[in-house]
């Protein structure tokens, strides 16, 4: 049996939010729930650009996403880029997610499902799938000029201190199973 990957938690202090480096894909109803949000609560997202959801370009996979402005990390993989999501607040912090909890809701309930499901990622049959134990098996790599995405972030990265995948992420798969019925 394949050993099991462990992960350490989310630091925002030390990672620097660098899973939110290329923006986020969203489903057609979580563009809709965003633009929605925008408009009724504008002075909290004062900080987007009118574009702040775009057409990926042609080098990317297909779908809609947020936009991305430049942004410089202290720390970061070499092949990431120097980009952030336009959502992020100046510390780091999701706005979606400063939002929900301004309104008193669930902290995700804004939230795109691929940021708060990250580092797992939900397959075609709805099943959660964690990030690899090795950087080899990362489902973003695409060679050595980009070798990965998920493996080369501090909280997806198999980290033999950390905790088993299900213990470090339980809230996360605790939401899933919600998200899932509400969905
Ligand atoms: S929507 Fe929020 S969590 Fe997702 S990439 Fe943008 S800032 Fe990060």
């Amino acid at each position: 049996m394949k050993k099991p990957t462990r992960l350490l938690p989310c630091a925002l202090s030390t990672c620097e939010g660098i899973c939110c480096s290329d923006g986020a894909y969203l489903r057609p109803e979580e563009e809709r729930r965003i633009h929605r949000l925008v408009k009724r609560h504008a002075e909290h997202f004062d900080h987007l650009p009118p574009d702040y959801i775009i057409e990926p370009g042609p080098d990317d996979p297909p779908g809609r996403k947020t936009q991305v402005r430049a942004h410089r990390y202290r720390n970061k993989p070499a092949h990431f880029s120097d980009t952030r999501c336009v959502f992020t607040e100046a510390d780091g912090r999701c706005s979606l997610q400063t939002l929900a909890v301004a309104k008193g809701k669930h902290k995700w309930a804004y939230k795109p499902a691929g940021c708060w499901l990250f580092p797992l990622i939900s397959d075609d049959r709805g099943k959660l799938v964690p990030p690899p134990r090795h950087k080899r098996d990362d489902p973003h790599r695409e060679g050595h000029a980009y070798p990965g995405f998920v493996t080369y972030t501090p909280c997806g990265g198999h980290a033999p201190e950390g905790k088993l995948w299900w213990h470090a992420l339980k809230e996360e798969v605790a939401y899933f199973k919600i998200w899932q019925y509400e969905d």
